[in-house]
């Protein structure tokens, strides 16, 4: 193991941080596979004005503004208000536009209309973005989009009883009700196919001129015409290194999709794509997901290309090749044990590239597509993506939070070692072997617990996941390095159900979702259990803060296997009365000045609430007669230095 020397913290800013991930395996691919990785992630970034502009009809123009002020500025750009259009400028960037990636409500810069008016006078005209317009009037129109808080308040407004294409700031619409917009797309559906719908309206903007409703589509020939150009240019590249068969069909139906903006195209693709579960490398490309819009019907366009984790995947088929060990040695009474147990091989991703609505801000797992007939029959694929947990973990090591809330520095230190590996490996047992284990009784109804089923389904996969992390098969199997590992995750589960998954919770409110539920339920359960024998305790230090201290991780482990078998006897009884009993005292209710102090103790980390990530950069390697002979892969690239290569060379709109 060579020493790491990989910086996953990026900068800071606003309520923002940026991390930085790495693609583990890359260099070990073969030259054809990193061309096609490359082609792909050209073809992920080509799309990124494409998003700026389903934002909101100015960010582009905005950016672009900003941008030139940023760059060509003459006057000092060491003063307080300059600082502040760089830190608007980097918002910017960072929710694709002008509004808040996640509450959706504009930002403010803070600098003045005359701060900004006094940067424009020092700035080279020919340099400034007028689009054919006069300066002055250009102004006159950004000006108050930028600064006036009821201009273009809200990205997507979900408020009930308001017209939400009329009050949102989103550009999916132009000039359209949301009553017209609904009537037109019902129309729509009524005529087409009922057991197969297409994704009605998902691919265009919808305008009203003249007072008729016609839609513009996103498509070759169409609107965003020259942007999709260049990503089908880089697809057809990518078709002629793709790895299989497979892979080439589900590019061409891709291109056949852009050229035309055919939805029936779209759902054979979608079809063709989920079937793909082979091949090592994949992507998405595409209209995809539908929070943008408050009717849920147009796409935001996003992209990410990926491989294949083999040592993740490898460590979820060895676990599911031995499910049947498992089960047969969990301390679940035998009646409510399988007799034949299938483990489930999860898919665990490296991200290679992300673009458009994937980036910066990521999600970490994926499941489509989000077609509902296509998903009840052909299914679904579902991934997590490994190395953006993992940065999110490396970089929450070195931000206070172990320090503030683990209780010494040795437990520090196992954290650090461990932390990540057996974080996985627990959520490895969860997925592939604890919610596919024990049985129902003959008669019971799997809806017996009501409401208290996603709870009790949860902490029973969470448990049996516990109860196996000190097993020694896992040694056996080499899952684990040592009878020690384990620690880590017991100490981090018992951590976060007791204290810390508090800091996500409002002073005042109950725990509600179901997998907060299910930690707090099994760490208050063994916290209880083990307290004359004092296993677990909750102690305070002199400045009163209380610390999580396990005294005896052997015992502890004996507490989870109680709680498993009680919690699969319950399920497998549709004990309903037991599932209410255990979930409403242990799992809601929250000591208040301890949650009080948590969020205190959180609140003085000022941790950002907020993270994206800053891709790689992919740069080809050419021989004397120009062919590329390989890609490397580069990390050093800044935040402001990405943006503003994104915004000179993929700029189409
Ligand atoms: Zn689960």
């Amino acid at each position: 193991m060579t020493p790491t020397t990989f910086h996953y913290t990026v900068e800071r800013f606003a309520d923002l941080e940026l991390l930085r991930y790495k693609v583990e395996g890359f260099r070990e691919l073969s030259l054809t596979q990193k061309l096609y990785i490359y082609y792909l992630s050209e073809a992920a970034l080509e799309g990124r004005d494409i998003l700026y502009d389903q934002n909101g009809k100015y960010n582009l123009r905005i950016r672009k503004f900003i941008e030139a002020i940023y760059l060509y500025y003459t006057g000092d750009k060491q003063t307080e208000a300059f600082r502040a259009l760089e830190i608007y400028l980097k918002r910017i960037w960072f929710a694709s536009g002008i509004h808040h990636h996640y509450s959706c409500d504009k930002f403010i810069p803070a600098f003045t209309p005359e701060d900004l008016a006094d940067f424009v006078a020092h700035t080279p005209i020919e340099k400034l973005p007028t689009e054919g317009q006069d300066l002055a009037d250009c102004c006159t129109e950004l000006f108050p989009i930028i600064f006036d808080p009821k201009m273009a308040s809200k990205r997507v407004n979900q408020a009930d009883g308001e017209d939400l294409l009329l009050t949102s700031a989103m550009n999916y619409y132009n000039g359209v009700t949301q009553a017209e917009a609904e009537a037109f797309y019902a129309a729509q559906k009524q005529a087409g196919d009922a057991e197969r719908p297409i994704m009605y309206g998902m691919n265009s903007t919808l305008i009203k001129q003249d007072g008729k409703l016609y839609e513009d589509v996103w498509k070759i020939g169409g609107k965003y015409s020259k942007v999709i150009e260049r990503i089908v240019y880089w697809l057809e590249k990518a078709t002629e290194v793709a790895e299989n068969e497979t892979q080439k069909e589900v590019i061409r139906l891709l291109i056949a999709f852009y050229k035309t903006g055919d939805l029936h195209i779209f759902d054979r693709y979608s079809i063709a794509w989920l079937r793909d579960t082979a091949s090592h490398i994949d992507f998405i490309n595409g209209f995809i997901e539908s929070y943008g819009d408050p009717l849920g019907l147009k796409a935001s366009w996003e992209s990410i290309v990926n491989f294949r984790d083999t040592v993740a995947t490898h460590r979820t088929e060895v676990l599911s090749r031995y499910a049947q060990w498992f089960e047969d040695h969990s301390p679940v009474s035998p009646q409510f044990k399988k007799e034949k147990v299938k483990g489930v091989s999860a898919k665990v991703i490296t991200a290679a590239i992300l673009g458009g609505d994937l980036y910066p801000a990521s999600a970490i797992g994926i499941n489509l597509p989000n077609s509902n007939w296509i998903r009840s029959e052909h299914g679904s694929k579902s991934v997590t993506i490994a190395n953006l947990t993992e940065a999110y973990h490396q970089a929450a090591q070195k931000n206070g939070f172990m320090e503030a809330f683990v209780i010494d520095s040795a437990t520090i230190a196992l954290l650090e070692q461990y932390g990540n590996l057996t974080g996985n490996l627990h959520t490895d047992l969860h997925e592939c072997l604890g919610h596919g284990s024990g049985k129902l009784l003959p008669g019971v109804d799997p809806d017996a617990l009501k409401a208290y089923g996603a709870t009790i389904e949860e902490s029973r996969a969470d448990l049996f996941g516990l109860y196996y992390m000190p097993d020694e098969k896992l040694i056996e199997l080499g899952l684990t390095p040592n009878a020690e590992a384990y620690k880590s995750e017991y100490y981090q589960f018992m951590m976060n159900g007791l204290l810390t998954q508090l800091v996500r919770i409002e002073l005042g409110k109950d725990v509600e979702e179901s997998h907060m539920r299910n930690r707090q339920l099994i760490a208050r359960w063994v916290l209880e259990q083990g307290a004359t024998e004092r296993v677990v305790e909750l102690i305070k230090n002199e400045q009163g803060h209380t610390f999580v201290k396990i005294n005896d991780y052997e015992k502890l482990r004996t507490l989870f296997g109680k709680l498993l078998a009680e919690i699969q006897r319950i399920k497998s009884e549709g004990d309903y009365e037991a599932a209410r009993a255990l979930v409403e005292t242990y799992a809601v209710k929250i000591d208040k000045p301890l949650h009080e102090e948590i969020l205190t103790r959180y609140k003085a980390l000022n941790l950002a609430p907020y993270k994206g990530f800053v891709n790689p950069r992919y740069i080809p390697k050419y021989d004397a007669d120009q062919r590329i002979v390989d890609i490397e892969i580069s990390y050093t690239e800044g935040y402001t230095e990405q943006m503003l290569r994104y915004s000179r060379d993929y700029a189409h709109l």
